[in-house]
């Protein structure tokens, strides 16, 4: 499908986040005013809330958009989804009859603030990269055994903590937790020394589930994808995780991208997980093309410095798609619900150039990266880490806006010092 042009003319470019063709949902706020729901669309937001109060957006069994989050939309189902995108296409696109009443919901997208665009429910965090995995095993245990001996048959993963989702732009504090190397006495309690990010995609169930689903009926249950950072304190997680997995590591917080852009948007970019090292069993094995080719980089920037971009990956390299996820969680007959959120894993290839974290860049802290200005092994205090991505079309691009997190200093000591 070619760019779809729009009388909002900085959504006509080649370069640009947000042409018709995306149509991403947020929540924003202008000054003091209560956050509400918006689409982006070229520099702008435009505020769906006031369209759907003034009757220019219709929604069978609405209003759904009168809350300042997207759950109640993605509750009222698919069908409503894609009338959704029907409509605000035919009020935004360069033949529109009806700029005139629209125009003036538009708010330029740098004099607003975003909040998170949904309220998540619960948040599981899936281990389903390839690379990732490998990568993690060679140093964790050795080369020749570096999968766990599930890997290739479920898409492994831990329930996270809603609690600590927050949204891009939001300041994420080193945390605190007890620190033991292989070879240490005791351990210690003390702030992080080995930060990390994780570069992820999260995707948001839009609708429940009772019982198992299959793979392609999953598929459809999920409303959209966001950027996701899984914030995580390696030298917290090697300690803590056996043998129940991670924990205090990775519950500090999960940076989500302001933007949720609708399964929909990505149909044209489908493709098909990387070829089976071992079949997998009949229930998880994929319909058709469940994955997408979306373009993904992270950089960071010093305190007072200039972003360097560390690496640049692809969502094409998981080995799982959210849809074979999604069927694997509900295999035991545990209920999804509208606002779950699953993150996708670790997303790196295999290069070192298109290295997920800074644990595999940096390999385990062993070779330094090289920074403009710099060097790092894990994140310093005051540095900030933006996660990018966009799907590229025939002359546009969908894209998720950036995905940002500065790391702060830890607290002085929360149980004192000693006194
Ligand atoms: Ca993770």
């Amino acid at each position: 499908m070619p760019l779809q042009r729009s009388w909002v003319t900085s959504a006509n470019t080649t370069e640009g986040d947000f042409p018709l063709n995306n149509l991403p949902c947020g929540v924003f706020s202008v000054g003091p005013e209560e956050p509400r729901c918006g689409v982006a669309i070229g520099d702008f937001v435009l505020d769906v809330t006031a369209l759907e109060a003034d009757g220019l957006l219709s929604l069978a069994g609405g209003p759904f958009l009168d809350v300042p989050f997207w759950n109640d939309l993605m509750e009222a189902g698919p069908a409503v989804w894609v009338d959704l995108r029907a409509q605000l296409t035919a009020l935004l696109n360069e033949h529109s009859q009806t700029r005139e009443r629209v125009e003036p919901h538009l708010y330029a997208l740098s004099e607003v603030g975003l909040h998170l665009p949904f309220l998540v429910s619960e948040y599981t965090d899936f281990y389903a990269g390839r690379n990732h995995a490998f990568n993690v095993g060679s140093m964790f245990r050795d080369p020749a055994n570096a999968l766990p001996p599930n890997w290739l048959h479920i898409p492994i993963g831990y329930n996270g903590r809603a609690s600590s989702v927050i949204v891009s732009g939001t300041d994420v504090r080193r945390p605190w937790g007890q620190l033991k190397g292989a070879n240490d006495p005791p351990p210690i309690f003390a702030p992080s020394r080995r930060f990390d990010f994780e570069l992820e995609l999260g995707a948001v169930v839009g609708q429940p589930s009772e019982g198992m689903v299959s793979v392609a009926d999953a598929d459809a249950m999920i409303f959209g994808y966001v950027l996701l950072n899984d914030w995580s304190a390696r030298d917290i997680q090697a300690w803590e995780y056996q043998p129940l997995g991670p924990f205090q590591s990775k519950a500090t917080a999960t940076t989500l991208g302001p933007w949720i852009v609708m399964r929909a948007a990505l149909q044209p970019f489908r493709v098909s997980t990387p070829p089976r090292e071992v079949p997998l069993l009949p229930h998880l094995q994929e319909p058709g093309p469940l994955l997408y080719d979306i373009a993904l980089e992270v950089g960071l920037t010093p305190e007072l410095g200039v972003e360097t971009i560390l690496s640049r990956t692809n969502y094409a390299q998981m080995y799982y798609s959210a849809a074979q996820q999604l069927c694997h969680h509900t295999t035991c007959g545990c209920p999804m619900n509208v606002g779950d959120l699953l993150g996708s894993g670790t997303i790196s290839g295999p290069t070192k150039d298109s290295r997920g974290s800074l644990l595999e860049l940096s390999w385990g802290g062993k070779e330094p990266l090289t920074i403009t200005g710099g060097s790092r092994t894990f994140i310093e205090d005051g540095d900030t880490v933006t996660l990018r991505g966009h799907a590229q079309g025939d002359g546009y691009r969908i894209g998720f806006g950036a995905c940002s997190g500065r790391v702060i200093a830890a607290h002085a000591n929360p149980v004192g010092s000693g006194r």
